[in-house]
């Protein structure tokens, strides 16, 4: 049975206005939302992706996959803010989030207000993102399981009122399988993984490069990190599931994280690539990503 959007916030019964600053959104009436139901209460897909480039690309590529003639410049709803891209595409939003879950923290929760004022039914979110691989080749795609942070534990922490707060860090197993469902090919030879995720603050020390500006230990520290990683069933390395999952987990809205390795991290750390390679890894990663969109967009339509 499909269920409305209720926030675990019992100050927001209390707000008789609400300013979605970063999105640029107001929900003048929070009594009555029909304007932000009208515009918004259709939607059934978040999809939420790192740069507004590639989220503005998916608005397009979606209109084909749903049958949308219209021939129009994708509109970025939040553009006066600046700071994050918005997207419509008949029952599916894209919005950018930025590196990271401190920026992607913030537009989140406005997304998941919005969702709760426009009154969406059954709404989820899915991430779909870069990472590196811990000894899978480029080009994998990963589906999150367990979210792990950069101590290795399969949790969120966070410091709220000076206090540090732990949360849980999974995806629902559902959604995993929905997207395996639809988004699985074999034929492209590149495979789809449900696996275990770290998900760091930082991309150099955070991830055990050892090619940032400041590096306090040596490869074969490095290695041995990322082979107690690969012991944890952990394939891949972002910047965001265990914010994601956490946060979804605590608003009790679905979601998921995809992501498509663009190095093995057991080779090495630098995302170096031919032109030559990278063309035709953008283009498997793109295939990729594709196929889990057109999973999205055939969903859309049931
Ligand atoms: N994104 C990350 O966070 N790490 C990588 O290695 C690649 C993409």
């Amino acid at each position: 049975m499909s269920k409305g959007v209720e926030l675990k916030n019992p100050n927001l019964k209390h707000m008789s206005s609400d300013y979605l600053y970063h999105l640029t959104i107001n929900v003048s009436n929070t009594v009555d939302t029909s304007d932000i139901q009208q515009q918004f209460g259709d939607v059934k897909v978040v999809c939420m992706g790192g740069t507004s480039s590639r989220m503005r690309d998916l608005a397009l590529y979606l209109r084909n996959v749903l049958g949308n003639s219209d021939t129009s410049k994708p509109i970025d709803l939040a553009e006066a803010g600046h700071r994050y891209a918005l997207f419509k595409e008949g029952p599916v939003l894209l919005a950018s989030h930025g590196v990271g879950s401190s920026t992607a923290s913030v537009v989140l929760h406005e997304l998941l207000k919005l969702l709760k004022y426009a009154k969406c039914q059954d709404p989820v979110i899915i991430r779909i993102g870069t990472c590196g691989g811990v000894g899978v080749a480029p080009g994998t795609v990963v589906v999150t399981k367990n979210a792990f942070n950069g101590y290795l534990r399969n949790e969120h922490e966070i410091p709220i009122l000076g206090k540090r707060v732990v949360r849980p860090a999974y995806f629902p197993e559902q959604v995993i399988q929905d997207i395996l469902k639809h988004g699985n090919r074999t034929e492209d030879g590149f495979d789809t993984i449900i696996a275990n995720t770290m998900s760091t603050d930082c991309f150099y020390e955070g991830q055990g490069r050892i090619d940032g500006a400041v590096c306090e230990y040596d490869d074969a520290a490095k290695l041995e990190f990322l082979k107690e990683c690969h012991k944890l069933g952990i394939r891949n390395i972002e910047m965001e599931a265990t914010m994601l999952s956490s946060l979804t987990l605590q608003a009790g809205v679905k979601a998921a994280d995809i992501c498509v390795t663009i190095v093995n991290r057991l080779n090495g750390d630098q995302v170096e690539i031919t032109p030559d390679t990278k063309k035709s890894l953008r283009t498997a990663t793109f295939s990729n990503c594709r196929q889990i969109y057109s999973g999205i967009a055939w969903k859309m339509k049931e």
